[in-house]
């Protein structure tokens, strides 16, 4: 047939990837409507994708670290480029919340809920100490910290072999040539992995929408409404803003190339699983160097939580006003203070928001009933906040990239992927 003629592959074949996942999305959301609890026949097909995504972290994030720091022989660079992309997590970290807090301020979505709490805060997760924190981030055993994927130690350990190998300079070439060409395999594999995500997607869509019907989400609906308005708000105005603003690039072009990532974030609700999507896409669609994209995405995807300090400011406000309490400037401020400091410690896991919440309405004498309630429709709240920390990882990317001349502008404004299709 005509629409065959350049190659054999048909219009499914030689259609871009993103558009396929944004088909597969509808698709799932459709067959979750229509066979409701028994569309999760499908869940297996979405859990599949998620398992070879997960199965990518460790390896990439190690080998492409190491290529980041030895591709990068000044260590103040690093140190700097570390320093600038933590300060700006947390600058946008709070922009996000305050964001949030405004929101459920105006749209107040907890009245006329009228919850009674039936005991006062008092368990709860307690935060780990800073002295705590910072002493695990040094693994005792590197190899324990790569079988458990943990990331923020694969960073510390990744940096450290890294500047050594620079250190050692001649002698220590055959072995960074090692690990370049596992880093290259493993975005190859990611590549080929992520030809199965429509299909995942689809999967997990479909299980997603028949689980919550209607009848669950209704009465939750202004809530779940604020949530990702701001999420939108967030990426479009605030990200955007500072990628025409600061970056002086085209921020239509950095919306476009997210869809991916973001719509890989969306479904499987993990910016850890996300990783190799949004490494893939830093380097191929916004021109970010190795470098960077392989420095500071790991970095972000761990600490970088906008969406989930979004998701606490509207939620503890949600919580305040369904059980008809009044906070007063303090507590505002210390929302803001624990929601920032709770996003740092979420893991990039699904679900890990929600626990986290328990912190910030600990701190501010919040009723744990909120918990409960917010738990039932956590999934739908996480798919949002999820995709706004992988749009914030990419965003700070392409800013340090651009500042630090690491960014291939010609990459970041080309109309169309080259990658070619299988
Ligand atoms: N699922 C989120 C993420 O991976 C974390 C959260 O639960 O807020 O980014």
């Amino acid at each position: 047939p005509s629409l065959t003629n350049e190659s054999n592959k048909g219009i499914w074949g030689q259609m871009a990837l993103w558009k396929k996942i944004l088909i597969g999305m509808t698709l799932g959301i459709l067959v979750g409507a229509i066979f409701g609890h028994d569309a999760e026949v499908l869940k297996p097909i979405g859990t599949l994708f998620i398992h070879a995504i997960k199965m990518l972290i460790v390896p990439l994030v190690f080998c492409s670290l190491i290529v980041g720091v030895t591709s990068m022989q000044d260590t103040r660079k690093m140190g700097r480029i570390g320093l600038k992309s933590v300060f700006i997590y947390l600058g946008t970290t709070a922009v996000a919340i305050t964001i949030g807090m405004v929101l459920a301020t105006v749209l107040t979505p907890g009245d006329g809920l009228n919850m009674v709490a039936s005991a006062a805060a008092d368990e709860g997760k307690s935060a780990p100490s800073l002295v705590d924190t910072i002493i695990n981030l040094v693994p005792k055993n590197p190899v324990d910290a790569l079988a458990a994927g943990n990331i923020l130690q694969i960073i510390v350990f990744a940096l450290g072999l890294g500047i050594s190998f620079n250190l050692v300079g001649e002698k220590a070439k055959p072995a960074v040539a090692v690990f370049e060409s596992l880093a290259e395999a493993m975005y190859k594999l990611t590549e080929i992995v992520m030809k199965f995500a429509p299909y995942g997607i689809f999967g997990l869509m479909a299980w997603v929408s028949g689980k919550y019907g209607l009848d669950i989400l209704m009465p939750l609906i202004k809530v779940i409404a604020v949530a990702y308005i701001g999420s939108i708000i967030h990426v479009v105005f605030v990200y955007s803003g500072i990628i025409s603003v600061f970056a002086r690039l085209n921020p239509i072009r950095y919306l476009k190339a997210l869809v991916n990532p973001a719509a890989v974030a969306f479904t499987t609700t993990s910016s850890s699983g996300t990783l190799p999507a949004t490494i893939k896409c830093a380097r191929e669609e916004m021109g970010v160097s190795k470098g960077i994209s392989s420095f500071v995405l790991p970095l972000g995807a761990t600490i970088n939580m906008d969406g989930t300090a979004l998701y606490q400011g509207v939620t503890a406000l949600f919580v305040a006003q369904a059980f008809g309490v009044d906070l007063g400037m303090a507590e505002y401020v210390t929302i803001i203070l624990t929601a920032t400091l709770a996003s740092i410690g979420t893991a990039g896991v699904p679900g890990a928001g929600l626990i986290m919440l328990s912190l910030v309405l600990t701190t501010v004498g919040l009723p744990m009933e909120g918990l409960a309630i917010i738990a039932g429709i956590d999934r739908i709240l996480d798919m949002a906040r999820t995709s706004v920390n992988v749009c914030g990882d990419l965003m700070v990317s392409v800013l340090v990239g651009k500042s630090e001349n690491e960014l291939d502008t010609a990459v970041y404004n080309k109309e169309a992927t080259a990658t070619p299709e299988f």
